[in-house]
């Protein structure tokens, strides 16, 4: 055979199959992710050691004697303790009232009746300059006739939401209330023996009680599926959401303004007012629940959601909790809360009314973490 030598061998067959070849690229592109990764984890760590430094330098609360300058080691955390009792006179100045806005609205999102007056809160904050917002760490609040609530920031948690002695969170919710006020006079039953017709006969909804005329929101938007008359549930709304879950609101008086079918509604938008129409005894609202047709809870959808940590998460949470809860410790009883002419006042918790010689309302304190 002329010219016989034999076929030259692929690019690829001098020891590198192309499996070879796509490998060592991937190799390649995850070294290149690496590096990118290394460069941004160096620029953020540079850039918390630069934070840090500059929370050393930071002034202390305006109202506490200069602290002695601490030692610069850019690890150590700077932690700013304060109490103060809701209602009291006297506001921090800041950066200290700021933290203590922070730290009463993540309670109050937190709590089921949000933060009364008298409650006692006492907080450890993570020192910082501005612009940079003062990190709330932990907080202890003791409401009237309720034990000590704590809540702390847990670095593990990847939500970075505050976390309750047992390192849950709380999920936020995007259902909300379909009243301000939720008086509920009677539950959802698959099984109720009906009052008057003596047989069972599911209460498919919720029943909360309210005035005439008090105003009914879509408890998450939607599109309207119903307005109007509807058999037993009286006037009657619908709404569809995305998630597949209908909700209905029965009863009615009459409905919000120009609300037809197909209507996109806001989360908390005013669908219409309480009323005693259809199969009803009294002024309520029927609030109530389907998925596919079917009926479920609809008190489920309005339920505070505990996220827990992840199991291999949790000594180290008990480790932290276990530094900010002496730190909590520490804080002093803040001044009482001042009392209300004209009475109308919650009562003082016991605690307060055993503080003969109340501290400042914002006590400062400065300690050093590792
Ligand atoms: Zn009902």
């Amino acid at each position: 055979m002329p010219g016989g030598s034999p076929k030259r061998p692929e690019p690829t067959s001098d020891g590198w199959s192309p499996r070879t070849e796509a490998s060592v690229w991937l190799g390649l592109g995850l070294l290149g992710v690496g590096v990118v990764w290394f460069t941004v984890r160096a620029v953020e760590i540079d850039r918390s050691l630069d934070a840090a430094s500059r929370q050393l330098a930071s002034a202390g609360p305006p109202d506490a004697a200069p602290p002695p300058a601490p030692a610069p080691d850019a690890g150590a955390e700077q932690h700013i303790t304060l109490s103060w009792t809701v209602g009291a006179p006297g506001e921090p100045a800041e950066p200290l009232a700021s933290v203590r806005r922070a730290a009463e609205e993540l309670l109050a999102r937190r709590l089921p009746h949000g933060l009364r007056r008298g409650a006692v809160i006492r907080a450890v904050v993570e020192a910082a300059r501005a612009p940079k917002e003062p990190r709330v760490l932990a907080l202890a609040v003791r409401a009237a006739g309720q034990p000590e609530a704590r809540f702390y920031r847990f670095d593990g948690n990847a939500t970075g939401r505050l976390v309750d002695e047992e390192g849950r969170e709380l999920v936020p919710n995007p259902w909300q209330a379909p009243l301000a006020t939720l008086r509920r006079t009677s539950p959802f039953n698959p099984k109720r023996m009906h009052p008057v017709l003596h047989r069972v006969r599911p209460h498919e909804g919720t029943d909360y009680g309210a005035p005439s005329g008090t105003p009914v929101y879509a408890a998450l938007e939607g599109s309207v599926s119903w307005v109007g008359p509807h058999g037993g549930h009286g006037n009657w709304v619908a709404i569809q959401h995305e998630n597949g879950v209908e909700t209905g609101y029965a009863h009615l008086s009459r409905f919000a303004a120009g609300l037809k079918r197909g209507d996109h509604v806001a989360t908390h938008q005013l669908v219409g007012y309480v009323g005693s129409t259809g199969r009803s005894t009294g002024p309520h609202l029927h609030f109530s629940a389907s998925r596919n047709g079917v009926y479920f809870d609809a008190e489920t959808l309005l339920a505070m959601r505990l996220r827990e940590l992840p199991a291999d998460q949790r000594d180290a949470f008990r480790a932290e909790k276990g530094e900010l809860d002496r730190e909590l410790d520490d804080i002093g009883d803040p001044l009482p809360a001042a009392s209300r002419p004209g009475g109308g006042d919650e009562p003082a918790s016991p605690a307060n009314d055993s503080v003969s010689q109340p501290r400042a309302a914002a006590s400062g304190a400065r300690r050093q973490r590792r």
